[in-house]
């Protein structure tokens, strides 16, 4: 099992650079089949999906716009906890099929704000695809259209995903090691 450290944390392989592009290539082609002769808007959300985003589009036989979006997330002046906010939002989504972006849904509470914020735009279909899915994790009863991979309940770096910042450039996925 090959072992590495991001940051101060030991991390080992979990699932092979070359196993997440064939996956992504059978979502992608579910996804031409699904829109075919249709225009698709991708909207990937910031910082982590760029490498999703990058092979999934590459892969799609379609008219595809690709946007990107960005959540941000502060502390609040009331006692309510985290202020959300959706940044970078500059194409008009009314009326058009809508692909949200994302590398992983841990809780599903982003998504869940995300799915709230893009649906006051009334587009024609909102669907979400996510490379990985902690399914434990999850708070929600919305349902994930194209999921990659679901994944136990465990921290993971690389393919776009960090750690503190690092690692987002390894071309594998790792899980944190417990040993
Ligand atoms: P949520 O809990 O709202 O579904 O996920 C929030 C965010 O937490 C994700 O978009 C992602 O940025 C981050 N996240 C959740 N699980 C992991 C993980 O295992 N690794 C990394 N790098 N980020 C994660």
């Amino acid at each position: 099992m090959e072992k590495i450290n991001v940051g101060d944390l030991p991390f080992e392989l979990f699932i092979s650079g070359e196993q997440i592009k064939s996956r992504l290539k059978v979502l992608a082609n579910e996804i031409t089949f699904n829109f075919q002769g249709e225009e698709l808007i991708l909207l990937g959300v910031l910082n982590g999906s760029f490498i999703v985003m990058a092979d999934l589009v590459r892969q799609l036989d379609l008219a595809v716009r690709c946007e990107f979006i960005k959540i941000s997330s502060y502390q609040g002046t009331q006692t309510t906890g985290k202020v959300k906010s959706l940044l970078g939002l500059s194409a008009d989504l009314e009326g058009k099929n809508v692909l949200i972006v994302e590398d992983i849904v841990d809780t599903g509470i982003s998504m869940n704000y995300l799915l709230s914020e893009l649906s006051k735009h009334n587009p024609k279909r909102l669907s979400i695809v996510t490379l990985l899915f902690k399914k434990a994790a999850f708070q929600f009863n919305y349902s994930l259209d194209y999921v990659g991979f679901e994944i136990p309940d465990k921290f993971v770096v690389g393919y776009g995903l960090d750690y503190d910042g690092l690692g987002r450039n390894l071309p594998d996925l790792y899980q944190l090691s417990t040993t």
